[in-house]
């Protein structure tokens, strides 16, 4: 319908409408109507001249992007396939807090992903490319109308979903900048995490950011050798290496780090194993969140991999918080939705099953 105006920092706009013979002083307040609805703002909602918005309901949408799939799962979860400008498709997931009327975001920073994790669907259909902060923050967009159609807020956004966002550095900061930045989306920097299969001079250039979001590791296992049949990252960077980066990210920061661990039946889900992730994360006070593995079918690598019982899930938290770690257990959301990161769009790429 009009200019999809996530492309453009306000500056950019300010002189686009200064090239347009129009005031530069409509852009700081356009993107602040956008941004707080996802919609190019109505004429009582914000006054503009009129040559200037008919300019800008007339200028290309090439750029646009808009929901292919919407899905719903029983439990409030709600997974966007987007399509982008060329034709690529990425996923938004919006999970409820089941407390309250809040619901956190998952925004994808690549199409596809590189990094082949044995137990993800995304690395499946392969890398395709990065996207443009305008593209993160059009997935930001699409979820907070989801947000305020179900009369809910987004609280907090994570980018967590397709694609390693440290691979993607720059994109990430500005998107993250939009998304923050109380001129343009106004979420606030606490709201904002990003999550990284630990990715250093990555985690070294947020650091140097100077920006107060959060910063997630996905760790997955104590030790080098298990690490690296799951997260191939982890032949090239070392935990120790990781968590130093992290450390400095923390000192500057003065906010703990988030280590993510996802459970896997019979891999890294001893008591042993436990123990060993208490010893890495307990001095540094870092928190960790234990996720619920969703099934993605065979991996790579040729394995099925399958959830930590319920039993061994509780036993390998209490390890955790009798060493007085702040240990939070995300269960499985949405899996009835295939919500699990790529899953959504690895069954739109693939061809349906036949039985024989
Ligand atoms: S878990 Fe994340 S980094 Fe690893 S392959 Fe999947 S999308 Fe990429």
């Amino acid at each position: 319908v009009a200019a999809a105006l996530e492309h453009y920092r306000i500056e950019e706009l300010e002189s686009l409408f200064e090239s347009w013979g129009c005031k530069a002083s409509h852009a700081a307040p356009l993107v602040r109507a956008y941004y707080a609805t996802g919609a190019f703002p109505a004429q009582g909602v914000l006054a503009l001249p009129s040559a200037l918005r008919q300019r800008l309901i007339d200028s290309p949408t090439a750029l646009s992007t808009t929901v292919d799939t919407r899905d719903v799962s029983s439990d409030g979860t709600v997974k966007l396939l987007l399509r982008l400008h060329d034709g690529g498709t990425v996923e938004s997931v919006m999970i409820p807090d089941l407390a309250g009327r809040r619901v956190a975001g998952c925004i994808s920073s690549q199409v596809g992903c590189s990094m082949q994790c044995d137990f993800c669907a995304t690395t499946k259909t392969g890398f395709e490319r990065n996207l443009s902060a305008g593209e993160m923050v059009a997935q930001f967009l699409a979820l907070r109308r989801e947000a305020d159609a179900a009369d809910q807020r987004l609280q907090t956004v994570v980018f967590m979903g397709m694609g390693e966002p440290l691979l993607n550095v720059d994109e990430v900061l500005e998107a993250v900048r939009r998304i923050a930045d109380n001129r343009y989306g106004g979420l606030g920097w606490r709201q904002v995490t990003i999550s990284t299969v630990g990715i250093v001079p990555g985690i070294e250039k947020l650091t140097e950011a100077g920006l107060a979001f959060h910063l997630a590791v996905s760790l997955h296992a104590p030790d080098d050798m298990t690490r690296a049949k799951l997260l191939p990252t982890g032949k090239r960077y070392t935990i120790n290496e990781i968590l130093r980066a992290a450390d400095l990210f923390q000192a500057r920061r003065g906010r703990p780090v988030t280590i993510q661990y996802c459970l896997l039946r019979g891999i890294n889900d001893s008591l042993d194993q436990a123990r060993q992730l208490a010893a890495l994360v307990g001095r540094r006070r870092m928190h960790v969140n234990l996720l619920t593995y969703n099934p993605t079918g065979t991996s790579l690598r040729g394995i099925d991999y399958e959830p930590s019982t319920p039993e061994q899930a509780d036993a390998f938290h209490a390890v955790l918080r009798e060493a007085g770690i702040v240990t939070h257990f995300r269960k499985s959301r949405g899996p009835d939705i295939d919500a699990a990161c790529g899953q959504l769009r690895h069954r739109h790429a693939s061809p349906p099953e036949t039985s024989s």
